[in-house]
């Protein structure tokens, strides 16, 4: 499941809401195997900046995929370049098992426009793809189930599995860990841990848990006001006073 090395660049990217500036010129790399923790307040523009990359909302500035522009393309088609997210809302498909879940997404690999794709992949063999992810998730006694029938810790889990599903390069997770106990934290920073360094996938978390970004990012950027006030790794952000009369506290 190894993928080849690449890169997720963001240049100058800038979002606009009428005049609200939700994001100011963020440049921010994430490559192949790496980590890389986006944090700052509520509305410091972390989901706006998933948005710009994901071409889910209109935004100015470049955003390079292993060096080519994919800032002009579809939402859909940045998907089907590499660039794959969660939703907060893990906007999952209740009423089809967690199977079909993860096969339309595999099947259609567009990110999320799978409803199309259900019908056909349930008569073809499951491809080795999924099989690795359900593997990788720990997923194989919950197959058969409805998203609805599961535990919420299962369910965000589901829905992670399902964006990896789609065979990302770059996989963008919004708040993963939210509305999750210790243990389930430490398994999925584990899994994520995982992603990137055996899958060789780049991810770029947004988390509230301010110890599951220091604990397992390779780097952190931290938003303020839509502005990148502060880069580096966790030793560094930690004691970043920007940062902590920002973010951290005291
Ligand atoms: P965060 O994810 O860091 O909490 P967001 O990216 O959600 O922050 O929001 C950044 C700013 O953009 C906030 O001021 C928010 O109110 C504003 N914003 C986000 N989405 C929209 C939208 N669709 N329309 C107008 N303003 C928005």
């Amino acid at each position: 499941e190894r993928r080849p090395d690449s890169s997720l660049r963001l240049n100058g990217l800038s979002v606009r809401f009428g005049g609200v500036r939700a994001l100011n010129g963020i440049d921010l790399e994430v490559r192949s195997g790496e980590v890389v923790g986006l944090i700052g307040p509520n509305g410091s523009g972390k989901t706006t900046l998933i948005d710009g990359v994901t071409g889910y909302v209109k935004a100015s500035g470049t955003v390079e995929l292993a060096a080519v522009r994919v800032d002009q393309l579809t939402a859909h088609r940045r998907a089907r370049a590499g660039i794959t997210r969660s939703f907060q809302s893990l906007e999952l498909f209740d009423d089809i098992t967690v199977e079909e879940n993860l096969r339309a997404a595999a099947d259609k690999q567009d990110g999320w426009a799978y409803a199309t794709a259900l019908f056909p992949a349930r008569a073809q063999a499951m491809p080795a793809a999924v099989g690795t992810v359900v593997e990788t998730f720990q997923l194989a006694g919950v197959l058969d189930k409805q998203p609805k029938e599961l535990s919420y810790g299962q369910r965000r889990l589901v829905a992670i599995a399902r964006a990896v599903a789609t065979a990302p390069a770059f996989l963008l997770l919004d708040e993963p860990a939210a509305g999750l106990g210790a243990t389930e934290t430490a398994e999925l920073s584990d899994l994520v841990i995982r992603l990137a360094k055996e899958w060789n996938i780049g991810v770029l978390l947004i988390e509230h848990d301010i110890s599951m970004v220091l604990g397992i990012c390779d780097r952190v950027s931290v938003l303020e006001f839509g502005e990148k006030i502060a880069e580096g790794t966790a030793a560094e952000i930690r004691k970043d006073p920007r940062v902590i009369a920002a973010y951290l506290g005291t």
